[in-house]
């Protein structure tokens, strides 16, 4: 791995790129998959690993947005279903449909009248070309989400939406963006634009492993740093736009805790917020809030004591049985969404979610947007960029994102289930997946929907330069498992040193990652210490 990174990085100079994409989230990663079909020379950076940002952080929903619709926001809703459905068709098991609930009670108000929302979800399954809405009676209800809050209920209407592995996401575009020649490399960071005159000529860029520096030549740069947006735009723009950057929190419970294989949408029983409470690999997730983010950037986003005891308080309102406490709790994580400011002091959970776009010297800025639509955030960027690019033009608007395994995959002992999934994620390069993997690591991790082959793939295959790469974003292993995976470590140990990593080396690596985790995953320490009290 380290042979290959090194060698990647010495290449980078050699190249006059066309276009060079900063930032590897879900922005940056579909820029350079609808580039790199054009057969563009394109170099993808990242200055932590893929992902880090918000796109690992959200709440994994592929979604047109129910609230977007009901609060006027229809171009957003469209783009956001089309985009939904063509997920749906081109990745069965990365994203999948998952029917989302909302509960009407007597005396519940506007919100809560079972008509005016269905006229609501009319309106969303037209947008989307599909029907699959219903509404079920109390008891249906309840044998569907057992637990949930009956005194007063009068049934739930029923609609879909999609939910995905965010992290799994970017990666999977990558590999596509990588298959039509694209060249990605993660731990480089972008540390000056160079300039020709007054048009951008390249980047300085620096090796975050090595410390070493490179500058590197494009036509084109994308500045897709989201919430980093003006660090590299102040470079070439007189003014830098308003991003508001805002919070939004997550908690984890085992599903025995929550049964749950759908959603749940809610208002929060104190100020009203809407929240979901859904199933995401095999736990129940309790979020999000929604708060200015004051904090620095450059720290990782963190969820508060006060935020833990807000999701604590919507999920027990709702589950009432539940009495869910922070011992609960197997991990958390916050994501921080740069909103482009409609600068009017707007509640966070008002402020529009469209992207922005801004082409200044031969720099593309992109900011804002959801992970739902990153294929057409691609394309306006690229339109953006055909002045410098007039080749961009020629691309195919239409084409597909992701290619299928040409063959079926034999994974062996597998449910039909489990094969969506698998193929989901690595998509063509499934096949060789299960030809290079030892046979004995093609089963499940117990208690989760992980191969441990999984890892070792990663490892081998995925860019993998610290071990919280493989356990927060390569797998979901520290968000799912208690202790953020702690028990398999000694087999993830094994596996390391067998593809070369040094005894010292993964010494280090577990103290840093027992590290990021306690201080950026786990319940923090108020809450604990308020419980024990
Ligand atoms: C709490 C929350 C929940 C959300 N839920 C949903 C949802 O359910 N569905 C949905 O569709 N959307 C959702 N979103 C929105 C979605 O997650 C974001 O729109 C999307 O992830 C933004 O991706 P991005 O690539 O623009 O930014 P990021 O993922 O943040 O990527 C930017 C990357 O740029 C890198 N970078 C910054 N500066 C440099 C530099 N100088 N050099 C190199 N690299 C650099 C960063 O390290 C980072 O990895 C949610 C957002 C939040 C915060």
């Amino acid at each position: 791995m380290t042979d290959h990174r090194n060698t990647l990085w010495q290449q980078l100079p050699e190249t006059e790129w066309d276009i060079i994409v900063v930032g590897g989230g879900i922005t940056g990663a579909g820029v350079a998959r609808e580039a790199a079909r054009t057969g563009s020379k394109v170099l993808l950076i990242e200055q932590q690993d893929y992902a880090f940002g918000t796109s690992s952080r959200s709440s994994k929903m592929v979604h047109g947005g129910l609230r977007y619709i009901a609060m006027g926001d229809i171009r957003l809703t469209w783009h956001s279903l089309v985009e939904r459905e063509r997920l749906l068709n081109e990745a069965p098991g990365l994203v999948d449909r998952m029917s989302y609930f909302f509960a009407h009670y007597d005396g519940g108000g506007i919100k809560s009248n079972r008509w005016a929302f269905y006229i609501l979800l009319m309106a969303y399954d037209f947008l989307a070309g599909i029907h699959d809405r219903g509404f079920f009676n109390t008891k249906k209800f309840l044998e569907r989400v057992p637990g949930y809050r009956s005194a007063g209920l009068q049934g739930a209407s029923r609609y879909t939406d999609a939910v995905t592995d965010d992290t799994r996401l970017v990666l999977r575009v990558l590999d596509e963006a990588r298959r039509d020649g694209a060249v990605t490399i993660n731990y480089v960071k972008s540390e000056k634009t160079l300039l020709n005159g007054d048009q951008v000529s390249g980047l300085q860029v620096r090796n975050v492993m090595t410390g070493e520096t490179a500058d590197l030549r494009a036509k084109v740069v994308v500045n897709a740093t989201g919430a980093w947006v003006n660090r590299m735009r102040q470079d070439v723009a007189s003014e830098t736009v308003s991003v508001r950057p805002q919070r939004g929190s997550h908690l984890v419970v085992s599903s025995e805790r929550i049964p749950l294989n759908d959603a749940v949408i809610l208002f929060h029983p104190d100020d009203k917020r809407a929240m979901f409470i859904y199933s995401w690999e095999g736990r129940t997730v309790i979020g999000t809030t929604d708060l200015d983010h004051k904090d620095d950037l450059d720290d990782e986003a963190v969820i508060t004591a006060e935020e833990v005891r807000y999701l604590l308080r919507a999920a027990n309102h709702e589950y009432p049985n539940a009495h869910l406490t922070d011992a609960d709790i197997i991990a958390t994580w916050a994501g921080v969404r740069p909103i482009v400011s409609s600068g009017k002091g707007l509640d966070p959970s008002k402020e529009r979610r469209d992207h922005a776009v801004w082409a200044e010297k031969g720099m593309i800025s992109v900011s804002g947007g959801k992970l739902t639509t990153f294929r057409q955030i691609a394309q306006d960027v690229l339109t953006a960029a055909e002045i410098w690019l007039p080749g961009l033009k020629t691309r195919d608007r239409k084409a597909g994102i992701f290619t299928q395994p040409t063959n079926s995959v034999a994974l062996p002992d597998c449910t039909d289930d489990l094969y969506r999934r698998f193929t989901g994620k690595f998509g063509y390069l499934a096949e060789r997946f299960v030809q290079e993997m030892p046979s004995d690591e093609l089963k499940l991790i117990p208690g989760t929907q992980t191969l441990w082959a999984e890892l070792r793939w990663a490892l081998r295959h995925e860019q993998v330069a610290h071990l919280d790469d493989l356990l927060l974003r390569r797998t979901r292993l520290g968000l799912l498992m208690p202790h953020g995976a702690e028990e398999c470590l000694p087999t993830i140990r094994a596996m390391a040193l067998d593809e070369d990593w040094t005894e010292a080396c993964w010494e280090a690596e577990v103290v840093r990652y027992r590290d990021i985790w306690q201080r950026y995953y786990s319940v923090p320490a108020p809450v604990r210490v308020a419980a024990a009290a």
